[in-house]
């Protein structure tokens, strides 16, 4: 086949633009990534030749790092499983479409989050092209096919060609920018593969001025927990993740007794910004030592995604593929024995290092929130790391279910919450009124999986999740709060106006009027059905663009109230009094916008304004 020159997919050029100047400050990583590239290729190739013997090298793996200071190239080598010309068109040409769009969107944003982001979307390889101005690509696939050279300065595209390669593997040869000497140098390499690939686990030769194997390719996890310094592991975790900022807080166990595995899992401090993609990597599961898979997503459950770390069984079979692997018996158990050691972490982690606790609970809360619904063994486990904001905590802090259960108030039998956008919006609502007063507790929930969590968790120790913008609340056995006759005698005070009210409102979605038990300072709120839609879910909805079936509310009004006092005084003088509908209408369109609502008609709103301040300032005028 004639040598051939393609271009760049459209997203590759941006983001080798992208990559190569805002990570240029680290551009050191490259050599992390292209290393990692190597050692993952011999993985595979390893993995393979375990059923297909004749794809192994019998000379054993390595990884070759190859200074050439004259003509300032610089060869990363390996002897892994190699690419064909269509592996290599699909997996150097372009960019794992899942992430990119989101990657180039991440980086726009924040030019210094690249570091991260490099790992997170599979650009390690173009990362060459910070130090390189031209990059050479010889590969040859271990299952045979002819060898390729793939050559590109970055800018563009590529040429390709078939050529000649006497072993299978891959050649990575850069053309190093003359800013880049010092990648030549033997001290400038081992420093960089000592600080970010010491746990590669293949041996990684330099052949400079003399050869030396650089890492120590030690197992760590196999290592005992007493001889391992928080520096290691620190090292470990950003080694298999990516990240350049250590991990939060990690576990590692060796599991006996029935089935054999080691365990180390770490949290991470962020969560990274693919965290609810399918592609999200999992643990990398090794079998006496040799690394198999990362993609097993059975050995976690979906909700714990954002876990890294080591998995290494005894007794899992060598020479299985990865699809019969997914369904062996022993991956559940495995799995099981997982999730547990990491909700002891964060239950050792709540109890006695919170401030960690909530910034775990701060990144990946809304991760733990769907195990309540869907980790039907440990969602009792899980209920208890829960955490919201609520009316009796400063900006910022969280209260867990116990904590608000040990605190409510005498009489008190429900735990009540209200569900807003945020913090600000559930503080403001006309809801929060009565309990305010009363000095009664309310959980803000604010995540948009939270009603849909409620719904999951049911009643929590007999005590039930009651929304205080739902149904009609019984606040009567709450000592200081209003009491169910006062209410009763209101109610019938107020029928009248209240049955005008419905009359005027019933074109609008209003289904009956009652006199509030919630409310002191706003003349009236909308409420919603136990079952219905509240305004929050409406908003949920409509931003998730399903058509929305709104369910008709109670319209609540505040008998204690001026406005709503003197409506009922002139209702009584006369009924059909002309200026009634208007401002009833108003008082309407004031309680949707007080909860966050659109209102239907706005012009209407502002002539009903404007007639009434018309009114009341002839009215003042006069006198
Ligand atoms: P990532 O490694 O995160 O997938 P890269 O851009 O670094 O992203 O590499 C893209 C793909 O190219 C790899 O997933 C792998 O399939 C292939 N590749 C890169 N380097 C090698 C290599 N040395 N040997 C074999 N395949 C490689």
């Amino acid at each position: 086949m004639p040598k051939e020159t393609i271009e760049f997919k459209a997203e590759v050029a941006e983001v080798l633009n992208l990559v190569i100047h805002s990570l240029y400050s680290h551009r050191e990583v490259f050599l992390r990534e292209l290393v990692s590239n190597a050692a993952d290729a011999i993985d595979k190739r390893r993995f393979e030749a375990l059923t297909q013997t004749a794809l192994g090298d019998p000379a054993g793996y390595a990884i070759r790092i190859i200074p050439d200071k004259k003509r300032k190239m610089l060869t990363i080598r390996d002897n892994g499983i190699g690419m064909t010309r269509e592996e290599l068109v699909q997996n150097i040409g372009t960019i794992a479409a899942s992430g990119s769009k989101a990657f180039l969107e991440k980086l726009k944003e924040n030019q210094k989050a690249g570091v991260e982001l490099i790992g997170q979307f599979g650009v390690g390889f173009y990362s060459a092209f910070m130090v390189a101005d031209k990059v050479e690509v010889w590969t040859k696939s271990a299952s045979g096919s002819p060898a390729m050279l793939w050559i590109s300065e970055g800018k563009g595209g590529y040429t390709l060609e078939e050529t000649e390669k006497e072993k299978a593997g891959t050649d990575v040869i850069l053309h190093l920018k003359n800013e880049a000497d010092e990648f030549l140098e033997d001290w400038r390499i081992r420093e960089i593969v000592q600080k970010y690939s010491d746990y590669v686990s293949h041996p990684i030769h330099l052949e400079g001025e003399k050869e030396e194997v650089l890492n120590k390719t030690t197992a760590i996890w196999r290592r005992p927990k007493t001889e391992i310094k928080n520096e290691e592991y620190e090292e470990f975790y950003k080694y298999i993740s990516h990240d350049t900022e250590g991990p939060l807080a990690w576990t590692h166990h060796t599991i006996e007794g029935g089935i054999e595995f080691r365990l180390l899992l770490f949290i991470p401090q962020k969560a990274p910004v693919n965290l609810f993609h399918e592609e999200s990597p999992g643990l990398r599961l090794h079998v006496k030592k040799m690394f198999v898979t990362e993609d097993l997503k059975e050995l976690l459950p979906l909700y714990l995604r954002f876990v890294r770390g080591v998995v290494d069984s005894e007794d899992l079979p060598l020479n299985v593929s990865r699809e019969t692997l997914q369904h062996n018996a022993l991956i559940p158990k495995m799995r099981k024995q997982l999730t547990k050691k990491l909700l002891d972490l964060l239950e050792d982690l709540a109890k006695n290092q919170p401030e960690k606790y909530a910034a775990f609970w701060k990144e990946f809360g809304i991760a733990l929130k769907e195990g309540v619904a869907s980790d039907f063994e440990n969602r009792d486990r899980v209920i208890e790391l829960l955490r919201f904001p609520s009316s009796k905590t400063a900006e910022g802090e969280t209260v867990s279910l116990a904590d608000y259960a040990g605190r409510m108030k005498e009489g008190q039998k429900d735990i009540y919450y209200i569900a807003g956008a945020n913090r600000a919006a559930c503080e403001r609502s006309p809801h929060m009124e009565t309990f305010r007063t009363h000095g009664i507790e309310v959980l803000y929930m604010t995540d948009v999986v939270d009603e849909w969590m409620i719904s999951a968790l049911g009643p929590y120790k007999d005590k039930k999740l009651q929304s205080i913008t739902r149904g009609d609340l019984d606040l009567s056995n709450l000592g200081d709060a209003k009491d169910k006759k006062e209410i009763e005698k209101q109610q019938s005070e107020f029928r009248g106006l209240a049955d005008k009210i419905r009359a005027v409102l019933q074109e609008e979605e209003v289904k009956e009027v009652r006199v509030s038990s919630r409310l002191s300072e706003s003349p009236a709120c909308l409420v919603a059905d136990e079952e219905g839609l509240d305004a929050n879910m409406e908003r949920i909805l409509k931003a998730m663009k399903r058509t929305v079936e709104v369910s008709k509310r109670t319209f609540e009004i505040n008998p204690t109230h001026p406005v709503i006092a003197n409506l009922k005084r002139i209702h009584e003088k006369k009924a059909d009094d002309a200026r009634l509908g208007p401002w009833i209408k108003l008082l309407y369109n004031q309680a949707l916008l007080a909860e966050g609502s659109e209102i239907p008609n706005p012009s209407e709103m502002v002539q009903g304004i404007s007639s009434l301040l018309a009114e009341v300032s002839a009215d003042s005028g006069k006198s």
